[in-house]
């Protein structure tokens, strides 16, 4: 008897659960709007239009998050076609069966587990099954590195990869060793995917596309055997491409708390790059935007060795990347203007940019688009919901300031840098045996100088001064404890805090000193975001001259 009562909260659960996910289904379902003709031809010729579904006698448009539609005969389905491929509305639609089926699944699975409490771990796996049961089929990638704006660097380092994946045979030949992985590393939305993608364009190659996330979010066992499997079709297709996007959630560092299915996940990863031999074919690039998280043994000689490093886009890049998305539509757009207003902005980010900025001027009816329509969805971009990371002006004179003292505090210090940048700095790390100590101070007083700049002229501290304190810091206990630079011979955490100190109080003195050159090399930087150790130099003596 009792027992037919808790079939029966099952039950009724289950229905509530089913009852509410149809209610959030709905709700969620945006209507799609009726637009005229004309509207339906700009978008057409905007190449606005993402997706096309043919519902009956109507044709619904998805144009970014909206949606739309327009009859059928009204307009020229050949024409459509051409632009993005139409499909079919099956007469139910297909996501609320799905939807309809994991609801239930869920439901009757949490039935099951709960009555057999000791096979929970077997009815997982014959869930994860069904559930990771998606086939591994390769993509061909019409991408080409001219798609690909900017970053020509990046570009020239894979034109031997692509060349070693179009005549692996050569290679083999002469015996020559080429990378099994690249490791591509960079912040969100900077074209990692794209380039990948545009390495197997150009080789004319298959393209294996795999999140780092699905190899553990599916059930216990379940990535270590996708991870095979992946392998195994992509050398039965050899020559061709894997691509790993987020790898950290595999290859995160272990250590901390052990998490067993990753670290099979892993190790499956591991031995699979040490087993397919160099001349397979096979490239595994991999992409990240946290280098530091990931496992040493990835890094190891003979796996992923070949880093690539993509940064936000500058200034020239940005003009090229939005040129490349205002190719194909009307405007009157000021590009340099408008690469001027969007530091900090990625690849991706610039895309939406100027798909909002083309949606807004459809919406006001104009065939143009003009800097009017980038100023109204800049603000949307910005301060709405989708921020897509961007320095305003203000930001920029700060960080402009920062900067500078740090190019400046390198270039009179003698510490080594090709460019600084916004966004940007990369110090020439020499790995000679023998230290100085004036060396590792020199390179502490950079370190300490930009958060010195903003304490002096702006009489504040602002957040993006934190990291360099702690490496500093670092640096500090390195000379300390590792090379024995203290006074006493024995060191102490006081002895790293007199070397912090004193760095600090020459660090200070001097970018007080320095207002008229700081000033010049800050301005610079704003203009032109950013500047190399010959400009800062020049600049230096240009000042001294003046005196
Ligand atoms: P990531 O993999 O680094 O997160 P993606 O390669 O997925 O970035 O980029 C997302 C989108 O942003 C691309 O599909 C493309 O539309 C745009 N994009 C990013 N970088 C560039 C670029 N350099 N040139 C052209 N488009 C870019």
């Amino acid at each position: 008897m009792q027992k037919l009562t808790a079939n029966k909260k099952y039950l009724f659960f289950g229905l509530l659960a089913l009852l509410f996910a149809l209610i959030i289904f709905v709700a969620i379902r945006a209507v799609p709007k009726e637009i005229t003709i004309s509207e339906y031809e700009t978008l057409l010729s905007q190449n606005l239009i993402s997706d096309a579904v043919l519902d009956e006698n109507r044709v619904l448009l998805s144009v970014g998050h909206s949606r739309y539609y327009v009859l059928k005969d009204s307009i020229d389905m050949r024409e459509l076609g051409k632009r993005v491929a139409i499909s079919v509305k099956s007469g139910f639609s297909t996501e609320l069966i799905l939807f309809i089926g994991l609801v239930l699944g869920l439901f009757f699975y949490s039935l099951y587990s709960r009555r057999k409490k000791p096979a929970t771990h077997q009815t997982s796996t014959e869930l994860s099954s069904l559930v990771g049961a998606e086939a591994i089929t390769p993509t061909i990638s019409n991408v080409l590195f001219k798609d690909v704006a900017g970053i020509d660097e990046v570009k020239s380092e894979l034109m031997e990869i692509v060349d070693f994946l179009k005549n692996p045979r050569k290679y083999r030949e002469f015996g020559v060793k080429l990378p099994r992985g690249v490791l591509m590393i960079g912040p969100p939305g900077v074209g990692k995917t794209l380039v990948a993608k545009a390495v197997a364009g150009e080789a004319g190659v298959p393209f294996f596309y795999q999140s780092g996330a699905s190899f553990v979010q599916i059930y216990v066992g379940m990535g270590a055997k996708r991870v095979r499997e992946l392998f195994a079709k992509a050398k039965s297709f050899a020559p061709s491409i894997i691509f790993i996007d987020e790898i950290d959630a595999v290859g995160k560092a272990r250590g901390g708390g052990r998490n067993d299915e990753r670290e099979a996940t892993l190790n499956q990863l591991l031995t699979e790059m040490d087993g397919f031999n160099d001349s397979s074919g096979i490239i595994v690039i991999a992409a990240t935007n946290k280098i530091e998280m990931i496992d040493e043994a990835l890094l190891r000689s003979g796996r992923f060795d070949r880093r690539v490093f993509l940064a936000l886009p500058d200034l020239n890049d940005r003009k090229d990347i939005l040129k490349s998305y205002l190719a194909s539509k009307k405007h009157e757009v000021d590009i340099d203007a408008l690469a001027r207003h969007t530091t900090g902005f990625s690849g991706a980010g610039l895309a939406t940019l100027v798909n909002e900025a083309a949606i807004n001027a459809i919406r006001e009816k104009r065939v143009l688009i003009s800097d009017d329509d980038f100023k109204a969805v800049f603000s949307k971009v910005l301060h709405g919901k989708r921020k897509i990371g961007a320095l305003n002006e203000a930001e920029k004179q700060l960080q402009a300031l920062y900067k500078a003292a740090k190019a400046l505090c390198a270039e009179w210090f003698g510490v080594e840098f090709e460019r600084i940048s916004l966004l940007e700095e990369r110090f020439i790390d020499y790995d000679h045996e023998i230290k100085s100590k004036s060396e590792i101070i020199a390179k502490i007083k950079v370190l300490l100088a930009g958060r010195e700049a903003m304490k002096i002229y702006q009489n504040e501290l602002y957040s993006n001064c934190a990291s360099d304190v702690a490496l500093a810091r670092e640096l500090a206990h390195k000379a300390v404890s590792e090379y024995a630079m203290s006074k006493n011979l024995l060191a102490s955490e006081a002895d790293v805090l007199e070397i912090l100190e004193s760095a600090q109080a020459q660090v200070a003195e001097f970018i007080s000193n320095m207002q008229a050159q700081l000033e010049a090399i800050s301005e610079f930087l704003a203009q032109n975001e950013s500047i190399s150790r010959a400009e800062v130099a020049n600049i230096i003596k240009a000042k001294y001259e003046q005196h």
